[in-house]
């Protein structure tokens, strides 16, 4: 997926301010931060959608979720907390189709998710 712009920031292709890395995922903060703190945390496999998940995916996002507790605590919004959010196609206002999660913090988040 060259052309994919988080496949080439995951491959460093791209810069980006980098959070966190391993062999299945990376993590940086966003180019046009919608909070304080604003971070994405993508599979370094290509993945369009949280939509085209299938079931072998399940240890990938196990792993992915699993490392939310660690980065809200190197983001620094562990203790007050944060909101994770996946938008997933057209309705969703999915703009980059590829799987990303959104982490938002750093300060008392809207009420309303819609
Ligand atoms: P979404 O609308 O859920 O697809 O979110 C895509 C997010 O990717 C947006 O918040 C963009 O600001 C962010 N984004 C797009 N290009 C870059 C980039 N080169 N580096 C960091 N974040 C980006």
């Amino acid at each position: 997926m060259d052309e994919c712009i988080f496949c080439r920031i995951a491959a460093g292709s791209i810069p980006s301010r980098k959070i966190y890395e391993d062999d299945l995922c990376f993590c940086f903060h966003d180019i046009q931060p919608q909070a304080p703190t604003h971070a994405l945390l993508i599979p370094k496999r290509h993945i369009s959608s949280l939509q085209d998940l299938t079931p072998d995916d399940q240890a990938l996002v196990g792993h992915m979720m699993g490392l939310m507790p660690s980065i809200a605590q190197t983001l620094g919004v562990d203790r007050e907390g944060y909101r994770i959010a996946v938008n997933v196609g057209t309705h969703g206002r999915q703009s980059v189709r590829h799987l990303h999660l959104h982490i938002l913090g750093g300060r008392q988040l809207g009420e309303t998710m819609g």
